[in-house]
């Protein structure tokens, strides 16, 4: 008992610690017993606080990693230079406050024009192959479209069956279907729903020069957070909640759960009592897709097309590299690969894979391009346990599940992160929203039952 008075001792000093530098006043006695535990800090737990912190609620956030920010994060040693090894895009819509809140603050945020550029093998695409290219994209919309609104409730082809092998044999069949498939939504065309990606939002992106994890950390600079405080389980058998932690026990009066769809999958959380049948499903229906970049520097601008290029090349299958070249004149190019070959390459070495990357440019611009080579990294989010891979990603027929994730257990135990949000899964704007979302309901909650 000692022990666990020292740990919650630990946790208070460590909330009043970090907003002693903050006008965040947080009460000493309700830091250890908050009125709402938030567990995980990235995107929605910061968010979840900062709507708690305006509504006047108390709150107590942890965090098992040693930094904020979750998956967007900024590493500026590997390269010298900004390396978002996570969310990179900043989207739009409907509205980002990361992009409102890194202008006012400074940073460097500029629209990307998607601009493309297109290889077959070790030359740019002729217009003429460039206009069939335009019609295989419209016609992986038109059987894309087709498909996902065929009104059969419940009924979803997966998105191979959806286009059909006819399209695959088209020249630029392959090169369509990466795009909007591993290069995008990090899944293999047989894996991805075409219901869920006809509703999910659109969106216009941005980019910041200095990284997207850089604005997300600032974003959330001033929130108390317990670093390094890992919840192991959750008991929601009572009239609070009580989630022990790798630092001691908090009772709460509710708790906002933003773990990934992996971490849960993976049990690395026990529930107290284990979560109703219809919740497990929920989370067995939505899997964790591999994203991964191979970030390339080079001495200069090998591909000559300027600052923020997409470069890709005509495909034969859905293995390849998509390349976004030459990031705010800084010579790095982020190389991406998706869906089942992503995790295949995380089961080689880092030499294998950046080998791998570089190869892909070297088809396009000849070998000597390797003497303009400075330094690769690759990274394996499927290897970090604290998410278990990129992003959610539900399966073909299943996307009602994210609904059931999302629903509050006994009024009090609420799920957030992006895999809850009916239209902005997998995005950095879907795990923020859950986030507000859910500190408004126990918000409300919390002030019903005071
Ligand atoms: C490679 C990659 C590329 C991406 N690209 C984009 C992009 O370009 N644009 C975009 O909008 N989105 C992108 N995303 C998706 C986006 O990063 C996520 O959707 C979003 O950041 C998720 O936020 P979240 O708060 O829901 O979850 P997370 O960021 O996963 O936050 C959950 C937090 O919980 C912590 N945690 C885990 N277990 C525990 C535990 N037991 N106890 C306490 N804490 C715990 C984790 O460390 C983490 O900090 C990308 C993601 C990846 C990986």
């Amino acid at each position: 008992m000692a022990k666990k008075l020292q740990q919650q001792r630990r946790l208070l000093l460590k909330g009043i610690a970090a907003s002693a530098i903050t006008p965040w006043a947080v009460k000493a006695d309700s830091v250890a017993n908050p009125d709402v535990v938030i567990i995980g800090a990235g995107i929605a737990g910061l968010e979840a606080a900062k709507t708690l912190h305006k509504k006047g609620i108390s709150f107590l956030i942890v965090e098992a990693n040693n930094r904020i920010g979750g998956r967007i994060h900024t590493n500026n040693k590997i390269f010298g230079v900004p390396f978002d090894t996570h969310a990179h895009w900043m989207r739009a819509s409907p509205d980002n406050p990361l992009i409102s809140h890194g202008r006012s603050n400074g940073f460097d945020i500029y629209r990307d024009y998607g601009r493309q550029q297109y290889f077959v093998g070790n030359r740019q695409a002729t217009t003429e192959e460039m206009t069939d290219l335009w019609k295989t994209d419209a016609l992986f919309n038109k059987r894309i479209r087709s498909s996902a609104l065929s009104g059969v409730t419940g009924s979803d082809d997966n998105a191979r069956t959806a286009l059909g092998e006819d399209f695959f044999s088209q020249p630029w069949g392959y090169t369509v279907a990466s795009e909007y498939g591993v290069w995008d939504m990090a899944q293999d065309s047989k894996d991805w729903s075409p219901k869920s990606w006809w509703n999910s939002l659109d969106a216009e992106t941005w980019f910041c020069a200095e990284g997207y994890g850089s604005v997300a950390a600032h974003y959330g600079r001033a929130i108390p957070v317990s670093l390094a405080t890992a919840a192991r389980e959750i008991d929601w058998s009572g009239d609070h909640v009580v989630v022990t932690t790798s630092a001691g026990q908090i009772r709460a009066r509710a708790a906002i759960l933003t773990v990934s769809v992996g971490v849960l999958a993976a049990e690395r959380i026990k529930f107290t009592p284990t979560l109703p049948v219809e919740k497990q499903e929920a989370i067995n229906a939505i899997d964790m897709a591999v994203m991964n970049y191979i970030g390339l520097l080079f001495s200069e601008d090998v591909f000559g097309f300027g600052s923020d290029s997409y470069v890709y090349q005509q495909q034969t299958d859905e293995t390849g590299v998509g390349y976004l070249t030459n990031t705010k004149n800084s010579n790095l190019t982020y190389g991406y690969v998706g869906g089942s070959q992503a995790k295949a390459l995380e089961r080689e070495s880092m030499d294998t894979v950046i080998a791998y990357g570089l190869d892909g440019i070297k088809s396009m611009l000849g070998n000597d391009v390797e003497n303009r080579f400075l330094k690769g990294f690759a990274t394996a989010c499927g290897k970090i346990p604290l998410f278990d891979g990129a992003y959610s990603a539900v399966r073909p027929g299943k996307s009602g599940a994210r609904a059931i994730l999302g629903r509050t257990l006994a009024k009090k135990l609420f799920f957030a992160g992006e895999a809850t949000h009916g239209t902005q899964a997998s995005t950095v704007n879907g795990g923020l929203e859950s986030g507000r979302d859910s500190a408004n309901q126990a918000a409300a909650y919390i002030k019903l039952n005071s």
